[in-house]
C-alpha cells in the first residue's frame, strides 16, 4: 500500500479558459472521493466562478497551485473545454475533456504526444450513462433556456386570473426533443405553459406526451430518422425544406419556442427560415440551443440576441449551462469521478488498455504512451 501511495497517478483539474464560462470540472466533494486512489491538484481558482473557493478544495484534500504547475505535474489532465494551448501540455499526459469532434485539435494533441479522451465519444450504454457529460449539460441547458426565454418574453407563462382580468397561458414547443428538449418541455411545463414538442425521431412522441405536452406531427413525409446510439439521421436538403415549410403552420401560434436539434459532428439542421419567422407573432421569442453548430433558425446569432423589426426575439447563448454554473459543475464533476473510478482501478492503476467499449471509444484509435501507462503501472507493484 505504501508503495501505492509513493507514486499514486497525478490527476489535474484546470480553470476554464474561455470568456463567460463560469464552470469548473471537478467540484470538491468529488475531489475528496477520488483522493483515495489518486493525488489531485486544482489551478487556483478553478471553482471561484462555480461557488467553489480555493480553500474548499484545499479542505478535500487537493493541491491548489499556478496552471503551469499543475500542467507540468499531472499525468491526467480534466477540464470542460480543452485548452487554449494545447502544445503547451505535458507531453505524453492524457486529457479528458470536451473537442472529441474537433479534428484541428486532435492533430494538436497528438503532435504534442498528448492522448485526448473526447468526452462526446463516450458511448450513449447504460454502463457510460453516468459518464455523459453531454446529457447532464443539455439537461441544464433546457431548463435555462426557458427561463432565459421566459424572462425575454413581455407575456406571462401561466394563466393568471385577476379581478382585472384572465391571463391566457402562453404556448410552448421545443424542436428536438432530446434531452435538452425534454428538459424545456418540463420546465415550461412546470411554469404553467401549455407545451408542445417535435422531433424526426418517432420515439420521441411518446416521451413528449409523457410529460403532458402535445406531440406536433408535421404532414410531411420523412426518412427513417433514428440512427445508431439513439441519435436521428441527417435529413436530405430537400426533406429539411419540406419539414420546414410543414411546421411552420405549427409555429405560428407559439410564445416561446426553444430549438434544440443536432446531428452529431454536423451542422445544425434548419428548421426555422425567413418564411417562418415572418409567420411568427409580434413578441415571440426563439431560444436557440444549437447557435454553437450553426443554429435552427437562420437569424441565429452565437452569443447575441437578435430582435427583428417585427419584435421576434432570438437568443443564441452558446454556453447556457454556465448560466446555472454550480449545479452543472456538480453534475460534469459526477461525470468526471464516474469516468476516472472507471479509469482507476482500486489500487491506483489507470486503464487504457483492453476491450472495454467505454475505453475503446475514448481511445478512438489512440495508444496511449506506453512510457506514461506503464511507468505509472510498475511504480505500484506492490
Ligand atoms: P442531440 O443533442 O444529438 O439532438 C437533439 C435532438 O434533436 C435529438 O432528439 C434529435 O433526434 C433531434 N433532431 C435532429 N434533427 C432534427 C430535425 N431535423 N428536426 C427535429 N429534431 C431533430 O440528442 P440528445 O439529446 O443527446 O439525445 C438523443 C437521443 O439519445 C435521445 O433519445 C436520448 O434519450 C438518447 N440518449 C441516450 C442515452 C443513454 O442511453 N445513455 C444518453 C443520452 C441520450
Amino acid at each position: 500500500m505504501s508503495a501505492i501511495n509513493s507514486h499514486l497517478l497525478q490527476v489535474g483539474v484546470l480553470r476554464e479558459q474561455r470568456p463567460g464560462e463560469r464552470r469548473v470540472a471537478m467540484v470538491p466533494h468529488d475531489i475528496r472521493r477520488l483522493s483515495v486512489k489518486a493525488v489531485l491538484l486544482a489551478e487556483r481558482e478553478a471553482g471561484r466562478d462555480a461557488g467553489f473557493p480555493d480553500n474548499v478544495y484545499v479542505e478535500a484534500g487537493a493541491r491548489v497551485t499556478s496552471r503551469g504547475d499543475v500542467i507540468a505535474g499531472s499525468e491526467l489532465l480534466v477540464t470542460i473545454r480543452p485548452p487554449e494551448a494545447p502544445q503547451a501540455l505535458r507531453p505524453g499526459s492524457i486529457l479528458i475533456s470536451l473537442g472529441g469532434r474537433d479534428d484541428d485539435l486532435a492533430s494538436a494533441l497528438r503532435a504534442r504526444s498528448v492522448t485526448h479522451l473526447g468526452l462526446e465519444r463516450l458511448p450513449r450504454t447504460t454502463r457510460a450513462q453516468s459518464m455523459d457529460v453531454l446529457s447532464s449539460q443539455a439537461a441544464i441547458a433546457g431548463y435555462a433556456a426557458v427561463l432565459e426565454g421566459a424572462r425575454a418574453l413581455d407575456v406571462l407563462l401561466p394563466m393568471l386570473t385577476t379581478a382585472a382580468g384572465s391571463i391566457k397561458p402562453a404556448k410552448m414547443i421545443a424542436l428536438g426533443a432530446g434531452v435538452a428538449g425534454l428538459q424545456a418541455i418540463a420546465t415550461a411545463r412546470r411554469l404553467g405553459a401549455i407545451t408542445h414538442g417535435f422531433d424526426v425521431r418517432e420515439a420521441a412522441r411518446e416521451q413528449v406526451e409523457s410529460l403532458g405536452a402535445k406531440f406536433v406531427f408535421p404532414n410531411v413525409e420523412m426518412a427513417p430518422a433514428e440512427a445508431a446510439g439513439g441519435y436521428a439521421a441527417e435529413q436530405s436538403a430537400d426533406q429539411l425544406t419540406r419539414l420546414r415549410r410543414a411546421l411552420a403552420e405549427h409555429l405560428a401560434p407559439m410564445q416561446l419556442i426553444v430549438t434544440s436539434a443536432q446531428i452529431p459532428g454536423k451542422p445544425a439542421p434548419l428548421l426555422i427560415d425567413e418564411q417562418t419567422i415572418a409567420a411568427l407573432q409580434p413578441g415571440t421569442v426563439i431560444v436557440d440551443l444549437a447557435a454553437e453548430s450553426g443554429g435552427n433558425c437562420l437569424a441565429t446569432r452565437p452569443d447575441e440576441t437578435v430582435t427583428t423589426r417585427a419584435g421576434i426575439r432570438i437568443l443564441g447563448q452558446t454556453n447556457m449551462p454556465s448560466a446555472a454554473a454550480t449545479d452543472a459543475s456538480r453534475l460534469v464533476s459526477g461525470n468526471a469521478r464516474a469516468l476516472l473510478d472507471h479509469l482507476i482501478d482500486d489500487s491506483g492503476r489507470l486503464r487504457l488498455e483492453g476491450d472495454d467499449p467505454i475505453i475503446v471509444a475514448l481511445l478512438a484509435g489512440q495508444t496511449p504512451t506506453r512510457a506514461l501507462v506503464s511507468a505509472v503501472q510498475e511504480d505500484r507493484q506492490p
